[in-house]
């Protein structure tokens, strides 16, 4: 059984205008050791996908099933979820400030996330605390663990905020856009933390990025998610080389550098349809330069194009011209 096993997720939230299907019967699995990536625009449902999992993804109505070792997610009572949260699945965001409170101290706020899941003296949780910022790259950690957030530069802060993730030694990370703010080169630094800790500690981690190039240095399988659904799922390699989803090939084509682009970005036209009003059959049809007449009224479901390789396109992948291997590269 995989660390994790999602099946038919779905993710519905009313609202005034009417029901928004924020995710649609997704499925997905990790293992310890293993990263999965889930890659999509804004409104695409990936952060909705895997944060309603722990309860942070603001309420809403969910359907299906989430077994993390075993245990279904989905029908576990706040305080059970809150238990999960911290040791057995730990959330790293964007925005650091999401996890770092300003106004307290960053190693008392290790000490506590410690001190709140385990028994341990305040001296043994602080001396985990320096040792965790020393891990992620804190210089003089033994100074700094009485630095409030604000002291720290922006990666410092992201290195913080893994430490804080790690901290209890959790079993899976969720990985919420966690370099977009920074700049490429520590983009790039606190990647390569997070490959280099992944592999100590064993964890699984699901990386959610609207970036497919960061995920070319990072993921074993990939999942690409639109309008709420999973539309291409496959082993990373698969997923640069032999794109079958028109979309996935969009996003291939606007990673900057990627070859195929000739150093030329090209934007996918068009913008995600609104969650409560989805176009009837593909909900990617009206973006898609491949449409045909069955793709106005039926709606993919996720088919075999290859070996651990599903795509929900009525293209066939002989016909597509998308599995000669893609224009774009990885990076
Ligand atoms: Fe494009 Fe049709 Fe495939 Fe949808 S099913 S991605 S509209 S070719």
């Amino acid at each position: 059984m995989a660390l994790l096993e999602v099946r038919d997720l779905t993710v519905e939230f009313p609202t005034t205008d009417g029901l928004v299907k924020a995710v649609r019967g997704v499925s997905f699995e990790v293992d310890s050791g293993e990263t999965l990536g889930i890659v999509g625009e804004s409104g695409s449902g990936k952060t909705v996908c895997t944060l309603s999992l722990i309860g942070l993804a603001g309420g809403g109505r969910r359907g299906g099933q989430a077994l993390f070792r075993g245990q279904d997610l989905l029908t576990m009572s706040a305080d059970e979820l809150r238990a999960v949260r911290g040791a057995g699945i730990a959330a790293i965001f964007q925005d650091p400030l999401s996890s770092l409170h300003p106004l307290y101290r960053v190693g008392w706020q290790i000490v506590e996330m410690i001190r709140s899941h385990e028994d341990v003296s305040k001296a043994v949780a602080r001396k985990r605390a320096i040792d965790l910022l020393g891990l992620v790259g804190i210089p003089q950690p033994a100074r700094r663990v009485d630095d409030y957030p604000h002291q720290f530069s922006g990666g410092m802060r992201q290195r913080a905020m893994i430490a804080m993730a790690l901290a209890l030694n959790p079993d899976l990370v969720i990985a919420d856009e966690p370099t977009t703010a920074l700049d490429a080169t520590v983009q790039a630094q606190v990647i390569d933390l997070m490959v280099r800790l992944q592999k100590e500690f064993h964890s699984g981690l699901i990386m959610i990025t609207h970036d497919l190039g960061v995920v070319a240095d990072i993921a074993d399988r990939v999942l690409v998610m639109y309008a709420g659904k999973a539309v291409e799922t496959a082993e990373l390699d698969d997923v640069f080389y032999h794109p079958h989803h028109p979309y996935t090939k969009g996003l291939l084509e606007s990673i900057p550098g990627a070859s195929g682009t000739r150093g030329k970005l090209r934007p996918i036209p068009g913008s995600p349809p609104s969650l409560i009003r989805l176009p009837s059959g593909c909900s990617f049809h009206p973006r898609c330069r491949y449409v045909m007449d069955r793709c106005l009224t039926d709606e993919p479901p996720l088919m075999d194009v290859g070996a651990a390789h599903r795509s929900a396109c009525w293209l066939p992948a002989t016909l597509s011209g998308l599995a000669e291997g893609t224009e774009a590269q990885r990076m």
